[in-house]
């Protein structure tokens, strides 16, 4: 397989040593119950107990790291208010870095509070996200460097530093479900992975409702979706219509794109937290739907990446009760 992207496993191995001393190593669990359902050995990696609540720390530290000195200087911008701008806000925080958050003044109060909290500055720009565009845009003519979400070679690199670390764990995976939003943690995973075993199967996971990588995936190029409630949140959205990296490594790298309903979720939240002990948020649970609801059938030692934490914890008290939201009625 030629593994020929913006990315390489010499830039995962650097990002790795780049951002140990600011991100936590997370803990891989043998799964009892799981593995009994399925007859395969069956390993959850708990990156929803990272700095931050999810993953996305891990590329942030990456890439701020990897700025230049003027670079750093200028500060960098961001217009995530969910995961991506959470990890963004405490990297620069940590290595004395101005960041700046645009958001639409839609966004709900506790979501600006905690991005406040993390370290940045919020800039509250229109009513919509084109809005929060437009300031992005005008703060990066003055020199600040915007740092997306997930199509970009340096944050992919800081995901794929997951990768390392399972194979560094167990070196007999055969495969490894990912949750699949833009593509940036399943294309840095599965180019880490694949580099140190070209048979480890990665299967990417996501929501039925608004699942835009899948859908891109089927026409053969980048397509926009319309964008619809789910319980997994952080998955929303497309992957850019001029998509650089993320679309082409996931099409050649990702055996397939499996997807799970909005019931199948709710059961994989409340699975983790009475089974496993994990309170993760719905985007961070689609891996264990996947295998709980048999739409995965594991062909030998199997990895789900439970990749978040951030939810409301109303919302999830309604999960565990037995009293999901129904989101499928708009
Ligand atoms: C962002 C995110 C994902 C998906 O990552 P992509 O790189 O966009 O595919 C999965 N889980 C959680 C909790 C996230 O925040």
């Amino acid at each position: 397989m030629a593994l020929d992207y913006a990315v390489r496993l010499e830039d995962i191995r650097a990002a790795q040593d780049r951002i140990a001393q600011h991100t936590i190593r997370t803990p891989l669990i043998h799964s009892q119950e799981l593995s009994q359902e399925q007859s395969q050995d069956i390993w959850l990696k708990l990156e929803h107990l990272q700095k931050t609540g999810s993953f996305k720390l891990r590329g942030a530290t990456n890439a701020i790291l990897g700025l230049t000195p003027a670079q750093k200087a200028k500060g960098v911008v961001g217009v995530s208010t969910g995961n991506h701008g959470r990890g963004l806000a405490y990297a620069a925080r940590q290595n004395g870095v101005r960041c700046i958050i645009c958001m639409s003044s839609l966004v709900p109060e506790n979501k600006v509070k905690s991005i406040k909290q993390l370290g940045a500055e919020v800039r509250i720009v229109g009513a919509s996200q084109d809005d929060a565009q437009s300031e992005v845009d005008a703060l990066v003519r003055q020199g600040m460097t915007m740092l997306p979400p997930f199509d970009h070679p340096a944050i992919i690199a800081g995901q794929g530093t997951i990768g390392l670390e399972l194979f560094d764990a167990l070196s007999d995976i055969h495969t490894v479900l990912v949750p699949v939003s833009g593509g940036g943690l399943v294309s840095g995973v599965a180019l880490a992975l694949k580099s140190l075993n070209p048979n480890i199967d990665i299967i990417g996971v996501t929501m039925e409702r608004g699942a835009a990588m899948h859908a891109s995936l089927k026409a053969g190029h980048p397509v926009l979706v319309k964008e619809l409630p789910t319980l997994a949140d952080s998955l929303g959205g497309g992957i850019g219509l001029n998509n650089a990296h993320t679309f082409k490594m996931t099409s050649s790298l990702v055996k397939e794109i499996i997807l799970v309903s909005e019931a199948e979720i709710a059961e994989a939240i409340s699975y983790a937290y009475w089974s496993e002990k994990q309170i993760i948020e719905g985007s961070g649970s689609v891996c264990l739907a996947a295998l709980r609801s048999g739409k995965i059938n594991a062909q030998g030692p199997t990895v789900a990446l439970l990749t978040g934490a951030n939810l409301d914890m109303q919302l999830h008290h309604d999960i565990i009760s037995g009293n999901p939201p129904d989101m499928t009625s708009s």
